[in-house]
């Protein structure tokens, strides 16, 4: 009962009248930012958002007790019909749909119903028919009497079966007697009475009420009548159970947009509206444009939505000829519309209490009555309906139903992400909406400018990402330390000392170009960009302890300022402070679980070749397979975690993401091949030039001269790197560097590095991806950038 209650909270709290549904720009935010905009509004809980995100919602074993042989959940997009005024108030309405433009085009309508105050809905009582088929009558007009005699006793005997609703006001109120004859000279089967009992079913849909009735019933009507009684079931032409909804559109209001005159739109819209009052064969389509809405509401409340099918059309033939639900009329004060139709729906019984995105939905619209939900449901099938008949008689449907089927084409094509919208609309534009052009669109798009393609560009966009950006990510970062340790915190302020000595934010910015060039919006990779940056710098602050250095940057590195101790704990914390950055991840749950798990592995791997880095300082005679091993680990780990945990999550073709894997291991040994030759023959900033040397790292210089080097050398080096940083001279540190350039060591890592750019640029998963294998070019030449000079310098 508590749960209910916080369940149910918004409802109470927030006032129904202080809703405003003209929701500006909202179609134009990222979806996180809709739904906080919406929680903030409506008093949505952390727990409705997480639903909504499809994290949680219905469980697999809640499924299994609603249907048979259940094998799982299935999700549906839900959208949200903004605009709508029904009797005076404002709604949010939720919509279920998997078919594209309905929710706005329910939306754009509902704005223009508004202008004159919104749809007006008359909604009759709450009344249901059970139906009672009784054959073999010997006397039907004496069973008729009968029956009819027998009335309250028998309204009563039904009323005994329901206590909860008679509590509520509703029970069985009449019966009604029927005759059918035999229809014709085939008709099998001889004159049938039939039973109507009336029921009011009050806030539920009633279908297990009435029929539970009926069949108590069944005994009695059987004596009375005479006969035997065979069906016993619910009519879904719910025909004492109707919704009216009306509304006017001023002249006003329909012009714009493809519409030369407002008043022959309006004629135009009467005409496709009698066209389908007069035919059937016009009319199926324009109930289905008007159930298209009626549905998607249907859903998003967990209606019997297949009863409310039945009911409208079979309401739609109930004079014997299959018509149009709704009708249009010029009047003086603009377009008229009016929609009649049966609604069964419900906010008891069902699934209506038992589906989590139901709960929300109930919570996003305020509904608490059926009578509410049944208005809400007629005013969008209205303005569904406005809206596709404003399509059609302005410039034809066809032409927003060929930019969903362009869609398609360009996803089958291979489009990714944003590639559908260019491609789609490329294809329409040239009329021809086929595969093969959709292809050729599709290459083009991808080897444009604007396709990333020298390093110059890359910097570009890695300065405009970082300004854009990188201000989120550290609020993403800010928000975790004080999340966890509050404003006032020790290991909070270590890790803004750490952070502040800036640097390249390689591993932030990198999740959001992979993102750009796979035409996702980065936004949605700032809190992973944020996690990167943060695991990156986890391994600096251990890394500067372990390798004893005592500047980054130019700022006293941690261990140094702080203290040893601290220096593991602020580390420690970093990796934590790394997850709970993840979850922050707007995914759903299973990318984000396997971001997660992507991000363990990849530290995992780090730390191993960290462990091998400190196995190999300690050999006398490391190979080059042990250095690509270690640094495969250790360095190429934090680019195959940006780059190709940035791609799972933007959601590539698995072949495309396993091609960025590869090249992002390739790229890191390449980056770790120019740290180390930077080391030596450039100044990176830290305190001095040829520091490996001075900690007896193994370079790749370093292993390559040790295998390499005549043995007398190789013994002087070794002993040079085994000795204490402090006793090891600069003039040994500049013997050993030009000792590395002399046995060619240090040509060797230059090819090293020109081979892992081919090996990169050579991944096969990649090859037709031209604009992501130009990604990867670029970023292999940016990080060979600040070697060139060394190059240059010492003439390679
Ligand atoms: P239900 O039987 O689950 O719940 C209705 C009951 O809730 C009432 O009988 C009453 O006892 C109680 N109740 C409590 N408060 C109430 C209130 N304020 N107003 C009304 N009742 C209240 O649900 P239901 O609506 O009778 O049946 C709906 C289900 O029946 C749906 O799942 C539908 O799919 C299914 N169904 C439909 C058909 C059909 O042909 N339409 C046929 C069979 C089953």
């Amino acid at each position: 009962m508590a749960d209910e209650g916080k369940k149910n909270s918004a409802l109470e709290t927030v006032d129904p009248g202080d809703i405003d549904s003209e929701l500006r720009g909202f179609y134009r935010l990222p979806m996180r930012r809709r739904r906080r905009h919406m929680a903030q509004m409506l008093g949505l809980t952390k727990e409705d958002l997480h639903i909504l995100s499809g994290d949680e919602g219905l469980r697999a074993d809640q499924a299994d007790h609603m249907v048979e042989n259940a094998l799982g959940v299935m999700g549906m997009p839900l959208g949200l019909c903004a605009n709508m005024r029904v009797n005076g108030r404002d709604w949010l309405i939720p919509m279920v749909i998997e078919e594209a433009s309905v929710v706005a085009a329910a939306s754009h309508a509902a704005k223009l119903l508004r202008v004159s105050g919104g749809v007006t809905v008359d909604v009759s009582p709450p009344h249901m028919i059970g139906q009672l088929q009784i054959l073999d009558v010997p006397d039907a007009a004496a069973a008729e009497a009968a029956i009819l005699e027998c009335k309250d006793e028998l309204l009563a005997s039904a009323n005994a079966c329901d206590e909860a609703l008679i509590n509520v006001g509703g029970g069985a109120l009449d019966v009604v007697v029927r005759h059918l004859a035999p229809m014709g000279a085939d008709d099998p089967v001889g004159p049938m009475l039939v039973v109507h009992l009336v029921v009011d079913v009050r806030d539920a849909m009633g279908a297990n009420t009435v029929n539970t009735m009926c069949e108590r019933l069944a005994p009695r009507f059987q004596e009375l009548s005479g006969g035997r009684v065979r069906l016993r079931i619910i009519s879904n032409m719910a025909d004492r159970r109707t919704v009216k909804a009306s509304g006017t559109v001023p002249f006003s209001a329909l012009e714009g947009k493809g519409c030369d005159s407002a008043r022959d739109l309006a004629l135009g819209i009467q005409e496709a509206s009698v066209f389908a009052e007069r035919d059937p064969f016009r009319a199926a389509t324009h109930n289905k444009g008007i159930m298209n809405g009626i549905d998607a509401v249907l859903v998003a409340f967990g209606q019997d939505w297949r009863a409310v099918e039945a009911g409208a059309h079979s309401f739609a033939a109930r004079d014997g000829r299959y018509t149009a639900l709704s009708r249009w009329r010029v009047t003086d004060e603009g377009l008229h519309g009016t929609l009649e139709l049966p609604m069964a729906v419900g906010v008891v019984g069902g699934i209506t209490t038992v589906h989590p995105t139901v709960q929300v939905a109930r919570k996003v619209a305020h509904v608490k009555t059926a009578d509410e939900l049944a208005s809400i449901i007629a005013a969008v099938g209205l303005a569904q309906n406005l809206s596709a008949l404003r399509a059609l008689a302005a410039e034809g449907i066809q032409r927003g139903h060929m930019r969903v089927h362009a869609r398609n084409v360009a996803v089958t094509a291979g489009a990714l992400g944003h590639e559908v919208h260019p491609v789609a609309k490329a294809i329409t534009e040239a009329n021809n909406i086929c595969e093969a052009e959709a292809r050729e669109v599709l290459r083009k798009l991808r080897t444009e400018p604007g396709a990333i393609t020298s390093p110059d560009d890359m910097r570009r966009r890695f300065q405009a990402l970082g300004e854009e950006y990188m201000p989120h990510i550290l609020d993403h970062i800010e928000e975790v330390l004080t999340e966890v340790s509050g404003r006032s915190s020790t290991l909070a302020d270590m890790c803004r000392y750490h952070m502040s000595t800036g640097g390249k934010r390689l591993r932030a910015l990198l999740p959001l170009l992979v993102a750009e060039t796979l035409k996702v919006n980065p936004t949605y990779l700032v809190p992973f960009g944020a996690a990167c940056e943060m695991l990156h710098n986890a391994t600096l602050v251990h890394d500067d302890l372990q390798d004893g250095d005592k500047v980054r940057r130019g700022q006293e590195t941690v261990w140094s300022h702080y203290g040893t101790s601290q220096a593991i704990n602020l580390g420690d914390a970093m990796f934590y402070y790394t997850l709970l950055l993840i979850h922050r991840i707007d995914f759903p749950r299973a990318r984000r679980v396997a971001t997660s798990r992507r991000l363990l592995h990849e530290t995992l791997r780090v730390i191993e070749g960290q462990e091998l880095e400190f196995k190999l300082k300690q050999s006398a005679s490391p190979t080059l397979a042990d250095y690509f091993t270690m640094v495969q680990g250790k360095t190429s780990g934090l680019f195959a975690l940006p780059i190709a945990g940035a791609a799972e999550l933007c959601g590539p073709p698995p072949e495309v993401l396993e091609g960025l894997q590869e090249a992002a291991r390739h790229m890191g040994v390449l980056f770790q091949i120019q740290d180390d030759v930077l080391d030596l023959y450039a100044d990176k900033g830290r305190d001095e030039q040829g520091s490996d040397i001075r900690e007896g790292k193994r370079s790749i210089l370093v292993v390559h001269a040790l295998e390499n080097a005549p043995e007398d050398r190789a013994q002087w080096l070794r002993q040079v790197l085994d000795r204490d940083r402090e006793q090891t001279t600069t003039e040994e540190v500049a013997e050993a560097t030009d000792m590395l350039r002399e046995v060619g060591s240090l040509g060797f890592a230059v090819a090293e590095m020109e081979r892992r750019k081919q090996q990169a640029l050579g991944t096969w998963a990649l090859r037709n991806h031209p604009q992501l294998l130009s990604l990867v070019e670029a970023m292999c030449d940016l990080f060979m950038g600040p070697i060139r000079p060394v190059i240059d310098r010492l003439d390679l």
